[in-house]
C-alpha cells in the first residue's frame, strides 16, 4: 500500500503513521524526519535547512523531491510506504504523481487526518521530544511520568525549535495556504479519505484502519 498522509503540523500524522508501520510492514517517511536527522548531522543539506525549518518555512521543493525520490526506491519500500509529510504543496504532489507514474506504482490513498485550530496550537505549543530516543510527549495530553525526563530511556525532553508560538503560527499559515489545498487536489484524484483525528490515538487508528478496509 502507498499511502500519504496529509493534515496540518500537531494533527497526529506521525503517531498514526508508527502504528500503520506496526500493522502494514512498511517503512514510513518523514521528510521532517528526514531533514531533522540532516540538521543533528550537521551536514551542508542540514545547515541550510534549519534556517527555513526554525522560521516555520517549507524547505525547496527539489530538496525534498530529491530526498523522497531516493527513499522510496529503497529494497524496503516496493511492498509499499507511508509518506508523512510529503508532498507539503501541489507542486510536490505533482511531481510525486510523475515520479510514481514513471515507476508504474501510482499512490493508493491520501489520507487526510483533520483537527480543529485552536486543538492544533496546544498539541504543537505542549510538545516536548526526547533527546535520545525521539520519543514524543505533551504537557496537556500526554506528559511523561516525571517533567522533564523521558519515560522510556530517561533521556532530556525538549521543545523543538519549530515548535516555539510564533513558528508554529507560520507553520500553521503556511499548511493552510500550501498544504490545504492537497485535500482538493486528492479529492478530485478519488484518493481521498478523511478521518476525524480526534479521539484517543487508539480510537482514531481504528478508525483509519476501518477506512483502509482492513
Ligand atoms: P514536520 O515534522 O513534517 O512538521 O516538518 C518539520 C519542518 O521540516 C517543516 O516545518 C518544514 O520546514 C520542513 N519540511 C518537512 N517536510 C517538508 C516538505 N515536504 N517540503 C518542505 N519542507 C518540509
Amino acid at each position: 500500500m502507498r499511502l500519504v498522509l496529509l493534515g496540518a503540523p500537531g494533527a497526529g500524522k506521525g503517531t498514526q503513521a508508527k502504528k500503520l508501520i506496526e500493522k502494514y510492514g512498511i517503512p514510513q517517511i518523514s521528510t521532517g524526519d528526514i531533514l531533522r536527522k540532516a540538521v543533528a548531522d550537521g551536514t551542508p543539506l542540514g545547515k541550510e535547512a534549519k534556517i527555513i525549518m526554525d522560521k516555520g518555512g517549507l524547505v525547496s521543493d527539489a530538496i525534498v523531491i530529491g530526498l523522497v525520490k531516493e527513499r522510496i526506491a529503497q529494497d524496503d519500500c516496493k511492498k509499499g510506504y507511508i509518506l508523512d509529510g510529503f508532498p507539503r504543496n501541489t507542486a510536490q504532489a505533482e511531481t510525486l504523481d510523475n515520479v510514481l507514474t514513471d515507476m508504474k506504482a501510482p499512490l493508493d490513498v491520501a489520507l487526510s487526518v483533520d483537527v480543529d485550530k485552536d486543538d492544533l496550537m496546544k498539541r504543537l505549543t505542549g510538545r516536548r521530544t526526547c533527546k535520545s530516543c525521539q520519543q514524543m510527549y505533551n504537557i496537556y495530553f500526554s506528559p511523561s511520568k516525571k517533567d522533564g525526563v523521558c519515560d522510556k530511556c530517561s533521556g532530556e525532553l525538549f521543545q523543538r525549535d519549530d515548535d516555539k508560538e510564533a513558528t508554529i503560527k507560520n507553520r500553521l499559515d503556511v499548511y493552510e495556504k500550501a498544504t490545504a489545498p492537497l485535500i482538493d487536489y486528492y479529492g478530485r484524484k478519488g484518493i481521498l479519505k478523511s478521518v476525524k483525528g480526534v479521539g484517543s490515538i487508539d480510537e482514531i487508528f481504528g478508525k483509519i484502519c476501518a477506512m483502509l478496509g482492513s
